[in-house]
């Protein structure tokens, strides 16, 4: 199962290495929409993956460092494309979030990226231990992922009902 939450992000930027005269150069701002998206069995007896309460917790920090500020000055954003701030956001969400699985950007209404983390390259040409299981012993791939959250996902530190 797979859960999501959205948040917004009021920012300005300019990318410093488009071609000379292009509109991107120019200082100028986007209201971003981003996505986080977790994977995880449905657990018992809460009957989620995890409290939505527990994605805003983990993006609260990140809200907070890029919100309504100029994303050049944020270390680690020099060239603040959609397809970096993904990618900036995963390293940081990741390690509160393990269960991690999507990170979408969307720039205007209609541009965006999507981010699936870095292991994606070696997973296509390479299949990961829970693919070759699934596909060689199916019925054992359905235990693993019938297995309780707590197992699979860190248990939270705090539960904040609703979000
Ligand atoms: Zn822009």
């Amino acid at each position: 199962m797979e859960i999501f939450k959205e948040f917004r992000i009021e920012a300005a930027h300019r990318l410093p290495h488009v071609p000379a005269g292009h509109k991107c150069a120019r200082l100028h701002g986007h209201s971003f929409r981003v996505t986080v998206h977790v994977t995880g069995p449905v657990s018992a007896p809460t009957g989620w993956v995890c409290d939505f309460a527990e994605l805003t917790a983990a993006f609260a920090p990140l809200h907070e460092a890029l919100d309504h500020h100029y994303l050049n000055e944020v270390a680690g954003l020099e060239n603040p494309t959609s397809e970096q701030i993904a990618m900036w956001l995963w390293e940081r969400l990741r390690p509160r979030l393990p269960g991690l699985a999507r990170i979408t950007v969307h720039e205007t209404c209609t541009s965006g990226c999507e981010y699936r983390g870095p292991g994606i390259q070696a997973r296509r040409s390479r299949p990961d231990p829970a693919q070759r299981l699934a596909q060689r012993q199916p019925a054992r791939a359905a235990a693993v992922e019938a297995r309780p959250a707590s197992v699979r996902l860190r248990a939270p530190r705090r539960r904040v009902k609703g979000s």
